[in-house]
């Protein structure tokens, strides 16, 4: 016999007895019912997911409070005097937001083009100019502030247009206000990931440590102004829940 046809007649046989081994195969049935995964128009760059909250959409403020002083032109806001805060509260959810350095370079460290994304208006994500302009590495831009620097420095040219798209866990607490689980993070800066799952260890202010102090499921989104002209656009969030499931019986091979 030609070795071919040695070789033909062995594969015919393991196709036939793997075809058979694939006809008796048990499936493995975890008991849990889930709901089914609800359908969502996932947009485009300029257009948000269909259950997403917009917050700025290039236009108008009217979604923040604090906002008289930011200046909304040519499809962007320019901060100004005061924090803004979103009318809206979140607990998990998953924002994106899209924002430009001064395209004068001016100042460094902190002090050039520094503003701040807070969740829940407490715990700040870093927004500097960190292309070319080295600072403190916990404080520089992706950093979550005074607790953990990106964990690579993806930071586009002065002007430039850059994203942060953030998932958030808040953090929750009990009625006494003690705290039963701590809050945690993961962004992609410019589509690459700086924070990744990163735990908490509480608020991010400048002259003490970090710590947690018990406040609502909720919280607004806040911008920093830092005496800078960092500018912003396409902001949007949309609020994460489980999806609804249930155990019909114990997980069983069948
Ligand atoms: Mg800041």
């Amino acid at each position: 016999m030609k070795k071919t046809t040695v070789v033909s007649l062995v594969a015919v046989v393991l196709a036939i007895s793997c075809f058979g081994v694939v006809a008796s195969a048990k499936e493995y049935l975890s008991g849990i019912e889930w709901a089914e995964p609800e359908m969502v128009d996932p947009g485009t760059a300029q257009k948000a997911p269909a259950d997403a909250v917009v917050l700025f959409d290039g236009t108008d403020m009217s979604q923040f409070n604090g906002a008289d002083k930011w200046i909304v032109a040519d499809g962007a806001v320019t901060a100004g005097p005061g924090a803004v805060q979103s009318k809206a509260e979140f607990g998990d959810c998953q924002l994106h937001i899209e924002w430009a350095t001064a395209t004068e370079v001016k100042g460094d460290g902190q002090g050039r083009s520094n503003s701040g994304v807070f969740l829940m208006g407490k715990y700040e994500v870093q927004v500097l100019d960190s292309y070319e302009n080295r600072t403190y590495f916990d404080g520089q831009c992706g950093a979550i502030y005074k607790q953990h620097p990106p964990l690579v420095n993806v930071c586009r040219k002065p002007g430039e247009w850059q994203s942060y798209d953030i998932i958030w866990k808040a953090p929750r607490f009990d009625g006494d206000g003690k705290l039963l689980s701590p809050a945690f993070i993961t962004i992609l800066h410019n589509g690459v990931l700086i924070q990744n799952h990163f735990q908490l260890e509480g608020d991010t202010p400048y002259t003490r440590a970090p710590e947690y102090k018990a406040h609502g499921e909720r919280g607004p989104i806040s911008l920093q102004f830092h005496g800078n002209p960092v500018r912003y656009r396409n902001i949007w969030v949309r609020e994460v829940k489980e999806l609804e499931n249930r155990r019909i019986h114990e997980p069983k091979i069948r």
